[in-house]
């Protein structure tokens, strides 16, 4: 009568046809509860079943999110109380228990919903399924038969704080990585990038392409137009320049200020160039309005490129930036490359 195993008995009795069985009273008198109250009373569901996978227990909150009654569920096999389909995770899970006589806990991350329960029921509207975290616990009854018992809890609050937390952190890698003006990556995600771009393309000699840009006479811009009107500028360059790239290992960042670089790898010098002229034409099509330019009127930009296989202490960088130089010398609004093996010291003098 005390086995302590045997908590569900008034219940197992009463799939039996039995209702009468009660807790044992405590030894000081001081209560007795109807072991069929408090399976009702808790939030959580309470399901038995032997080893014939019939019902045995079914418990008022599993009738709730079910909608199944606990008279339509005992006696029945499991797999046919519910209409939908058990995930056969779970119906793996519950023979292990049974056969081996072992506790099994469902993992929440792998399995979400193993049982068709739901939070609310409208008649005609499929809602989505609840979240369950499951436990399975064999028992014996009081006839010594070997059950399991089975509970599940709601886990929607915490999988839904879990899928915040987790947006939250993605929201938070994607700020330290994108530039807040422009949205294209930023100088920090560049920095990182170019390293590997450049021992990659060092290691599997293939050539990669540099590409400074800057827009022109942008203080001018600013000083005329304001600075709302100059931030709108370097916006709809940035998206300018991001929309002539397709290939998914380019990149375009914002280096700073006005200026942006461009990373391309497996590009050869030709091909670079002719890539350079078409980023400056985009933007020069882009007609936007400047007063101030002295020879344009119309925003433009001024590109470096350069582009080789690296080797050693190379730095496409730094000759892509001395290209950049050189086209604002020639006049700006146009493009000019360097090749990784040309020497620059002139333009030092
Ligand atoms: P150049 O043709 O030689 O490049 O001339 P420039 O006037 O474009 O170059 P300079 O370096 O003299 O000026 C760059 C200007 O860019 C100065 C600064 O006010 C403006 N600038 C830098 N960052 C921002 C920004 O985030 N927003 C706005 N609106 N302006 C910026
Ligand atoms: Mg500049
Ligand atoms: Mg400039």
């Amino acid at each position: 009568m005390n086995d302590p195993h045997v908590t569900s008995s008034a219940k197992l009795n009463r799939g039996n046809g039995n209702n009468t069985e009660k807790y044992a009273p405590a030894q000081s008198g001081v209560k007795h509860f109807d072991t069929e109250d408090i399976a009702n009373a808790v939030n959580i569901g309470l399901c038995v079943v032997n080893a014939a996978g019939k019902v045995l227990l079914w418990n008022d909150w599993i009738s709730k999110h079910s909608g199944i009654k606990e008279t339509d569920a005992l006696n029945q096999p499991l797999e046919q109380v519910f209409s939908e389909q058990i995930s056969p995770a779970f119906l793996s899970a519950l023979k292990n228990s049974l056969t081996h006589k072992l506790p099994v806990v469902l993992s929440t991350a792998l399995h979400r919903t193993p049982l068709p329960l739901y939070h609310e029921f409208e008649l005609g509207i499929q809602q989505p399924r609840m979240y369950q975290s499951i436990s399975m616990t064999p028992l014996r009854s009081q006839h010594n038969e070997p059950c399991c018992l089975i509970q599940v809890t709601d886990s929607s609050t915490s999988i839904k704080r879990e899928k915040i937390l987790r947006s939250h952190s993605e929201i938070l890698k994607k700020e330290a990585t994108t530039d807040g003006l422009t949205d294209i990556c930023n100088r920090r995600f560049f920095d990182a990038h170019y390293e590997i771009a450049v021992a990659d393309a060092k290691r599997q000699k293939y050539p990669l392409a540099i590409f400074m840009v800057d827009i022109d006479f942008f203080k001018p811009y600013n000083d005329h137009y304001g600075h709302l009107a100059g931030d709108a500028v370097i916006k709809q360059v940035a998206n300018t320049l991001k929309l002539q790239l397709s290939r998914a290992t380019d990149i375009v960042a914002r280096y700073g200020g006005e200026e942006f670089v461009l990373v391309m790898p497996h590009l050869a010098q030709d091909i670079a160039e002719k890539f350079a002229e078409k980023l400056r034409a985009a933007v020069f099509n882009l007609a936007i309005p400047h007063i101030k330019s002295p020879s344009f009127h119309q925003i433009t930009i001024s590109i470096g490129v350069c582009s080789g296989i690296p080797e050693k202490n190379d730095n496409l960088l730094n000759k892509a930036d001395t290209a950049l130089y050189q086209a604002k010398q020639k006049g700006r609004n146009q493009c000019v490359s360097i090749s990784l093996c040309e020497t620059t010291e002139y333009l030092e003098q």
